[in-house]
């Protein structure tokens, strides 16, 4: 099993040809609502592709939170750690697409904020039960290390997908067995440009010498950098037709822990996740691009 701890937003999508300037009213075109959240979409992630999942997370006391959290059960989570919280609202963002296929983006924390210690320890049973418990940087910090340390004390490894990217206190680094960065989160983490097969080395370099035993650096349509054991090397993604990146790390994340908890190797897993992202890339939205285990198995078969 997995427990993945992390947010939950409501995506309101709109189609523009520029990004709207100050003071500026501009129509767009093509609104949606998609259910998003790095936290959510990873959950959704490795539960598709097959894993046993528990999510620890917090809705607002709307209807949208609500439909979400049905949304979540839909798809086989354990949803009893989503929590409603009184008084606040779901994570909503608000999110422009530009002609260029750009995204802007601005974040309401809402409910995501409430995230805390406690909620923590009232699933440290399922926490305790899984193999993995995989985090990204939507939620309260305080909450994250509090979550990595009862995982450790359980041996269950504690697998960082640091985004969005910001600095972290040495604490929570030394707390992490795996950490998953995009080319540009490793560049702020470690503060080297990561652009080929060398700086990704000397980036992953640093994420070892802070404790962190395995580093994924995600390297877009180029795959992933991958160094353990002593050893670094780039594991090429698949070739598809790229129709919108939007949660293809966090599929590729999900993807990835549902391989590792069936005890596939390193390699093994990296090739299941890169099948689970090339597909969700060749969709459009967050979660509705996400794949099934029956899809990402056809897709490796073929
Ligand atoms: P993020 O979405 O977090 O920025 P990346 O862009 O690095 O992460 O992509 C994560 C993974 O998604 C890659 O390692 C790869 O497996 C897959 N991926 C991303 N973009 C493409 C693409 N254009 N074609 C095929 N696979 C892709």
């Amino acid at each position: 099993a997995i427990t993945v701890l992390g947010s939950i937003n409501a995506d309101h999508v709109i189609s523009v040809p520029y990004f709207v300037k100050p003071g500026e009213t501009l129509a767009g075109s093509d609104y949606h609502i998609a259910y998003g959240g790095k936290g959510a979409n990873q959950a959704v992630a490795a539960a598709r592709a097959g894993a046993k999942v528990g999510f620890i997370a917090c809705i607002g006391a709307d209807d949208i939170g609500r439909a979400m959290k049905k949304a979540f059960a839909e798809d086989g989570i354990d949803t009893r750690s989503v929590e409603e919280v009184s008084g606040q609202t779901s994570g909503v963002a608000l999110i422009q697409v530009a002609d260029t296929g750009e995204n802007s983006i601005v974040i309401s924390a809402g409910a995501n904020a409430c995230l805390n210690e406690a909620q923590v320890e009232k699933f440290a049973d399922g926490i305790a039960a899984s193999a993995y418990l995989l985090m990204q940087l939507e939620s309260p910090l305080n909450t994250i290390i509090h979550a990595a340390k009862l995982a450790r004390a359980h041996h269950t490894r504690v697998v960082l997908n640091p985004a969005p990217a910001r600095p972290l206190p040495e604490e929570l680094l030394h707390l992490v067995d795996m950490i998953t960065p995009n080319e540009t989160e490793a560049e702020i983490l470690t503060g080297i440009k990561v652009s080929d097969e060398q700086s990704a080395a000397q980036a992953a370099a640093v994420f070892h010498r802070q404790g962190i035993e395995t580093v994924l650096i995600t390297l877009g349509a180029k795959g992933v950098f991958v160094s353990s054991g002593g050893e670094g090397r780039i594991i090429a993604g698949f070739r598809v037709k790229a129709a919108d990146t939007t949660a293809a790390g966090d599929t590729f994340n999900g993807a990835l822990l549902t391989a590792l908890a069936e005890d596939k190797s390193l390699n093994q897993a990296i090739r299941f996740a890169h099948a689970a992202a090339a597909i969700s890339v060749t969709r459009k939205g967050a979660q509705p691009s996400i794949p099934y285990r029956e899809e990402i198995l056809a897709f490796l078969a073929a």
